[in-house]
């Protein structure tokens, strides 16, 4: 309303005092719509309105050309491969650093070797597309949060939770989709034990400036079997286990996936990143 008024009086002071006849600036939605890095400025959404389809559109930077997924490729053109089933190159130990010691299947998947302790990419990271595939024991063992437990930590810090949910009631900030003592899913897009289940994970990291306070929070958005079950959810810090989030500054960091210390049984399969 304030905004109006303001608009209102500078309408009438113009028309009153007569001292221009140029057409009032036209200022798009540039505020509303932060995301855009473009050859659109913000000297560009004003002035004149444009009044041909010319005027709006632009070729440079041409996007690169990526090979996407396909029934015949399971891994974009420009992602890097953490996972493909053939070794643990990509990771080590977190106990030790030493070389990572899960099981790696015939079929192309890897499951936690009970006892062996989590395990992380030798590689750090920032800002990610992520995906990973992971599955229960189709035999479900054990109940609540000791059904099928593990967890894809970002940057070694914060968990999205695996675990069998799909007959399996736990609290609700600890189920599949959810980070870990912070956010539920939005729904429960889980499939049956046994079956394979697939993350794919748009993760931004937390900032700080030089003098340590927090300049931008992690965000997180991530689909479950292609269901959104976080939607850009802003965390506060650290996922414990039992305490408040910790929110200190940090780095870029590893991807770890955890070993819960209960014969979990989970696998994961196909796991590859692209950084953003
Ligand atoms: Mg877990």
């Amino acid at each position: 309303m304030r905004t109006l008024n303001l608009l209102f009086v500078s309408s009438f002071l113009i028309i009153s005092c007569n001292e221009t006849k140029e057409e009032a600036p036209v200022t798009m939605q540039k505020e509303s719509n932060p995301g855009v890095v473009s050859a659109y400025t913000a000297e560009k959404y004003s002035g004149p309105s444009p009044t041909t389809p010319e005027d709006t559109e632009y070729y440079e930077p041409v996007p690169a050309k990526v090979t996407p997924v396909s029934a015949e490729n399971n891994v974009p053109s420009d992602a890097e491969i953490l996972f493909d089933g053939s070794n643990l190159d990509a990771w080590k130990s977190v106990d030790n650093g030493e070389a990572a010691k899960w099981i790696i299947n015939p079929d192309g998947s890897m499951t936690v070797k009970d006892g062996a302790g989590d395990i992380e990419t030798k590689e750090r990271f920032g800002d990610i597309q992520l995906h990973i595939e992971w599955k229960n024991p189709e035999t479900p063992r054990g109940e609540g949060q000791h059904r099928g437990n593990s967890g894809i930590f970002l940057q070694g810090k914060y968990e999205l939770q695996v675990l069998d949910n799909y007959d399996n009631p736990t609290y609700v900030n600890g189920q599949a989709g959810s980070l870990y003592k912070q956010y539920p899913p939005l729904v429960n897009a889980a499939n049956p034990s046994g079956e394979w289940q697939k993350y794919d994970i748009i993760y931004h990291a937390p900032q700080w400036d030089k003098d340590g306070n927090k300049t931008k929070a992690a965000t997180i958005t991530v689909l479950l079997n292609g269901v959104l079950v976080q939607d850009h959810t802003v965390l506060y810090g650290t996922t414990e286990y039992i305490g408040w989030p910790k929110d200190e500054k940090h780095g870029d960091g590893p991807l770890k996936l955890q070993d819960h210390h209960d014969n979990s049984g989970v696998s994961f399969r196909n796991i590859w990143v692209r950084k953003l």
